[in-house]
Order: C-alpha cells, then structure tokens, then sequence
C-alpha cells in the first residue's frame, strides 16, 4: 500500500461497510489524507462485524477479493469469519518472532489450535516464513506434548504461558532435567502473562519467554523485542488509543481503548475497536526501534467506571495499593452528593500497619497518580478478602 489515503479510498469502493460510516460521519474518502485524519471515521467494533456478517454471511461485504482467492477460511467463537489472504505470512506475525530470536535453526512445537480458529496457522505460517521447523502440536495432550519436546529436540514453544508452564512441570515430575530438554525459548499470548511466571519459567527452567499482541480478526499488532519494556506496534499497523465513549484520542501514558486499523488490502478493517484497554508512549526503546509502543494490555475498557468525567480502571486502583506496603486491599466508591461525583477509597491496612498520616498519604498519590480529588477512608481489618471488586459504582442512575 503506497499510503494511507490510498489505502482508504480502496476500502471505500470496496466495502459498502467503509461507505456507510463515511455517510454516517459526512465524510468522502478526500478529507482522509494522513494518519491524523483517521480519527474522523466511526470504529468498527466486533459485535458491528459479526452483525454484518451474519446479515452478509461470510465476511460481511469487508472482503474485496472473491472468496475463492483465499488460502484459508476460519470460524472463531462468536460464530466470526476470519480469511486468510495472500502471502506466506498473511498475519504478519514473523516480525514479533524473529524480534523473540526465532530463526531458521529452531524446531517449533506449535500448541494453539489448527481446528476452526486462526491461531495455529498463524503461527504456523509465520514460523515457516522463518525458516523455522515445525511440530504442529496443537491443544492438549500433556505428555505426549512432553515426549515430542524431549524426543525431537525442541527449540521453541508457542502458545499460552500456562500451557508451557504445565508442560514444563510435567517434564520435571517425571525426571527430565533442562538438559534432557533443549527447549530455550518460548512465545506466548492471549492469555496474561505475570512477570512472576516470566521469572520462574526464565530461571527454573532456562526458558526465555517473548509475548505479543493480536487477535484473530486483525493478526499481529503488537510484540516485545529484547528489552521486553512494552509492545512495538507492528509494521502496515496503525494504533490509537481512544476514549471508548467518545473515540477521541488519548494522549500518551492515558489508558484508553485499543483501536487498530490494518493497511491490508484484502480485508480493510479501518479503525477496529477491540475493547482491550491500554497506553502508547513514543518513548525511545533501547532495542533502537522507532515508533510506539503499547505499554501494556491492561484490561477490558468495560471494566472501567467514568467518574467525574475521567475513567478510571482496576488496573489504576491496585496499581495505587501497589505504592503503600501497609495497604493490603483498596476500594474505589463511587457516590453523588448534590449531582456531583464522589471518589472514596477505602483502604485496609496490613496487619499491625503503622497506620499515621497514612490515609493523607495515599489521597496525595491518589491525586498525582489518578488525577482525581479523593477522601480515603481507613476500614477494620478483615473487611474485605480481597476477591472484592476494586471499584464499585454506586451511583443511582435511575
Ligand atoms: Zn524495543
């Protein structure tokens, strides 16, 4: 694709879809020149996909080349349509794995699914593109999976971290050792990954583990390099993160919803809205890419509450607890008092905390870390068991 607005213009002959949020919004395809002009379209969001699928079945009128032309067609939960289009690596994945250090001498044991959904070809395209070798494992079948890694020398895994981590505990129950095992790299997603795991499949196992980010819809966005300090947005990928309400942009460091667009001719989906919540910064990273980055897929933008016109998430609140030692478990309130918004956290101390100034403590960090006024409440110990939800609105919306 030569360009953005090439890249548009193309959707908008293409796919009624593109036509009618132009319609909607007033625009023509002339007024989309640069990036900075992409925010002028209305989102997509997947239930909008769907819908338009199961009234255009397959693809919802987004593909523009005939359904015979595609390598591939796949059904994800929902029931979603995905394609496959041209290329060796339609998904774009090889540059997330080659930045995790895979290579053309690796032998490859692909766990996610070949069956219906996306994922194992994905990888496996991907991994092929490298040069790499590989075992398409798919799902299940622990020791088996661990007797294929010993037997034919696997080098690399892919697929969902606690997967591995099974496996690899599997592999130490039943006597193997990390020199019976070759295994020294591994890429993971869709699921989280605690750098807790991170650190005990590095150091108990010798097992180096890279992530990314991505779905089934739109391929690779996202991935770690080396310094594993956030996502590098992927290359013919556009990120912006929105305020979910109004689609407005955020500016860097503000959590927001994750909105993608794909410059792939075959299947146009401009501006995506995947309800992931997460940061850009366009801080340099150590590795010398240039771009942004993600800082982080920090959760789903419904679960966030807006409060006094801002929202806030439970990733925001429990990274506040994070600060204090003596705070075992934080609560954000959320009252109206004479129509006005009311923040109370409720904070419950550890125990035998030296609890003085400790509630004027945590309204400062509150106030720099959140940007919202708050009182902070200090609550007996034993009100919460810390399953409790880190935000409660309690508002009366009727
Ligand atoms: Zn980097």
């Amino acid at each position: 694709m030569s360009s953005i607005a090439d890249f548009v213009r193309l959707a908008y002959e293409k796919v009624y879809a593109v036509r009618e949020k132009f319609a909607e919004a007033g625009l023509v395809p002339g007024d989309i020149r640069s990036q900075a002009d992409l925010g002028l379209i209305p989102l997509i969001r997947k239930s909008e996909l769907a819908e338009r699928q199961r009234r255009e079945p397959p693809f919802g009128g987004f593909l523009t080349m005939p359904e015979s032309a595609l390598q591939r067609i796949y059904v994800s939960p929902g029931p979603i349509y995905d394609p496959q289009g041209p290329g060796p690596d339609y998904w774009r994945w090889g540059q997330a794995l080659s930045a995790a250090g895979f290579a053309q001498e690796d032998i490859v044991q692909n766990t996610f699914s070949y069956h219906l959904t996306p994922a194992g070809m994905m990888f496996d395209s991907a991994l092929r593109h490298l040069g790499c070798t590989v075992i398409p494992a798919g799902v299940g079948n622990t020791e088996l999976q661990v007797q294929i890694m010993r037997e034919a020398g696997v080098t690399g895994f892919i697929g969902v971290p606690s997967f591995l981590y099974t496996l690899l505990k599997k592999a130490q129950e039943l006597g193997f050792s990390k020199h019976d095992i070759r295994l020294r790299k591994a890429w993971v997603a869709a699921e989280k990954l605690s750098e807790d795991l991170r650190a005990i499949l590095s150091g108990d196992f010798g097992v180096e583990v890279y992530q990314g980010y991505g779905t089934a819809d739109l391929g690779c966005v996202a991935y770690e390099c080396s310094e594993r300090r956030g996502f590098h947005v992927a290359e013919e990928v556009i990120v912006e993160v929105v305020d979910p309400e109004t689609g407005q942009s955020l500016g860097p460091g503000e959590p927001g919803e994750v909105v993608v667009t794909v410059l792939e001719p075959s299947y146009p989906l401009i501006r995506f809205g995947t309800g992931d919540l997460g940061a850009l910064t366009g801080a340099p990273c150590g590795c010398g890419r240039p771009g942004e980055r993600l800082t982080g897929i920090l959760g789903r933008t419904t679960d966030g509450v807006k409060v006094k016109g801002l929202f806030l998430y439970p990733h925001q609140v429990e990274e506040l607890r994070s600060r204090f030692a003596q705070v075992a478990f934080l609560q954000a309130v959320i009252t109206q008092i004479d129509f006005r918004d009311v923040l109370t956290l409720r904070a419950e101390p550890v125990p035998d905390a030296d609890i003085e100034g400790l509630g004027k403590r945590v309204e400062r960090e509150a106030k720099e870390l959140l940007r919202f006024t708050c009182r902070v409440e200090l609550v007996a110990q034993g009100t919460f068991d810390g399953t409790e939800k880190n935000i409660i609105d309690a508002r009366n919306w009727e």
